[in-house]
């Protein structure tokens, strides 16, 4: 699991703490949304997970292994947790697609043949097999953030943190990258994405944890976080639309689905198509 005990910490040269005794769990295997509103710190936390930002204080535990800054330390800490940035321009560094991804893998020491296997995987399993010898600047923004997530992903972390990773994304590639995700975590990665979209969150995380001001204030499963009206009015957190077109419907119709709440569209319109057949029956 993931484990932050009392975690402070602050930007260079700044007084205000941005965590402070700051405490999390997050078990393994899940797919976790981080939410809160603009500037509550999740960029931060990501951050700090990674160990690019150093922790003032306080401890960070991946699986029983505590988060040292020795430059050593670091670069087998960030062999087990991946990071990609909200702005994947921040995170290419390369001329091509090929060589950026190659670039993560050679620094892992790896055998000649094995980054070429792995490079090749990565294509494959991202889409990206055209786009192999692209200058990085002739692709858009969704194609750069596919190529940041294949980059990551070639290394084989155990811990994906994603910051934001649905900006840039039209409909079409929301849903090519929701499909990326489900077979990241069928692979056994945990998952952890910073987001400001509800709706995405909703349709995809299994676990959700709220931060406000510096502190986790709400987290749990979709059916208990999403009833704590008061506390997501305070930190001014509207609900996802699903949760509130399935809470529209009247009781006895939702019992019919076993309480079961739709998480996509497509299970929405499945229980609407099932139930309006029953009531034409009556
Ligand atoms: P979020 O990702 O939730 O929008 P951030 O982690 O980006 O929040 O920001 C948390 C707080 O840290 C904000 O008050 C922001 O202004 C501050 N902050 C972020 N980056 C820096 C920085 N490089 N230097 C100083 N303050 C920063």
């Amino acid at each position: 699991m993931l484990k932050i005990i009392n975690l402070s910490s602050r930007y260079f040269n700044q007084t205000k703490y941005i965590f402070s005794q700051f405490n999390l769990t997050i078990p393994i295997h899940k797919k976790v949304a981080l939410l809160g509103q603009n500037g509550s710190g999740k960029t931060t936390l990501l951050l700090l997970i990674d160990g690019l930002l150093k922790a003032e204080n306080g401890s960070i535990y991946w699986e029983q292994e505590l988060l040292k800054y020795h430059p050593k330390n670091i670069k087998q800490w960030r062999k087990r947790i991946g990071l990609t940035f909200q702005n994947p321009e921040q995170q290419l560094v390369a001329g091509t697609v090929a060589e950026d991804i190659s670039f993560g893998l050679c620094n892992l020491q790896l055998s000649k043949q094995e980054i070429k296997e792995r490079l090749e995987q990565v294509l494959k399993d991202f889409e990206l097999e055209l786009l192999a010898n692209e200058p990085l600047h002739h692709l858009s923004l969704g194609q750069k953030r596919r190529v940041a997530l294949a980059g990551v992903m070639a290394l084989n972390p155990e811990l994906l943190l994603l910051d934001e990773p649905t900006t840039y994304l039209d409909q079409h590639q929301r849903n090519n990258f929701l499909q990326e995700l489900e077979r990241i975590y069928e692979q056994g990665t945990t998952i952890l994405i910073a987001t400001h979209d509800l709706n995405f969150a909703y349709q995809w995380a299994d676990w959700f944890i709220f931060i406000h001001e510096g502190k986790v204030i709400l987290e749990g499963e979709a059916n208990y976080v999403f009833n704590q009206r008061q506390i997501l009015e305070q930190i001014k957190i509207q609900l996802p639309i699903l949760w509130e077109i399935w809470h529209t419907l009247p009781p006895d119709l939702k019992q019919q689905n076993n309480q079961q709440l739709p998480r996509n569209i497509e299970e929405l319109k499945k229980i609407i198509c099932r139930i309006g057949k029953q009531t034409v029956i009556d």
